[in-house]
């Protein structure tokens, strides 16, 4: 569905969000190895994903990566993620958090991201916690973030289960991070995306952590 003029939301396990601009870009790749969802939505909306321009991971978790190879295969698209999660994206280091061996086939990070850096329209916002290098992403032209599984809401919102997390401590520090930027509307990776008032939402849930 498009959530916002230009933003596609792409419904999969984890949802997987796609800008359309004057360039096109993919934040996260659902768990099919064969990226069925995306790709089909893909053409359906007559996007191809040799035209992508960047394919962000937000993080390495399954639900998130497990698209990659397939989507990218045949693509120009850099793929950029944060310098952290880089080197469990490419399988070139064992991921040692939730929920296990890692089982995606390795693809290289072309674009690693520092915090605050901006790429291809949108800013990185280093978010760690969840896993070792978690991001979410800023487009301040729409005033809209892409939190990956940095919040969760699917009963409310919340901090995603911390059987998920590497590091539950620090996972709620990167809410409270988060909670300081604004944004309108935001999506994550598992429920309802807000539209609206969203970086207040955050910032409500970060007093109760
Ligand atoms: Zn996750």
């Amino acid at each position: 569905m498009e959530f916002l003029k230009g933003v596609h939301v792409i419904e999969t396990y984890a949802t997987t969000t796609l800008l359309v601009d004057d360039r096109l870009v993919l934040v996260d790749t659902s768990a099919d190895a064969d990226a069925g969802k995306v790709l089909d939505y893909l053409s359906r909306i007559q996007v191809k994903p040799k035209d992508l321009s960047t394919i962000f991971i937000t993080h390495t978790h399954p639900d998130h990566v497990g698209g990659l190879a397939a989507i990218k295969h045949g693509s120009p698209a850099k793929v950029a993620s944060s310098r952290v999660e880089a080197e469990f994206i490419a399988r070139k280091r064992v991921y040692d958090g939730p929920p296990g061996i890692q089982r995606h086939p390795g693809t290289i990070v072309d674009v690693p991201l520092d915090d605050g850096q901006v790429h291809d329209g949108l800013r990185m916002i280093f978010t760690p916690g969840h896993t070792r290098g978690s991001m979410s992403l800023l487009d301040e032209t729409r005033s809209f973030c892409i939190a990956g599984d940095a919040v969760n809401n699917e009963s409310g919102l919340r901090p995603m289960p911390d059987q998920y997390n590497v590091d539950p401590t620090q996972h709620r520090e990167s809410i409270k991070k988060l909670a300081k930027f604004h944004f309108e509307n935001v999506v994550m990776g598992h429920g309802t995306p807000i539209k609206g008032g969203a970086s207040a939402k955050i910032a409500e849930l970060a007093k109760r952590l």
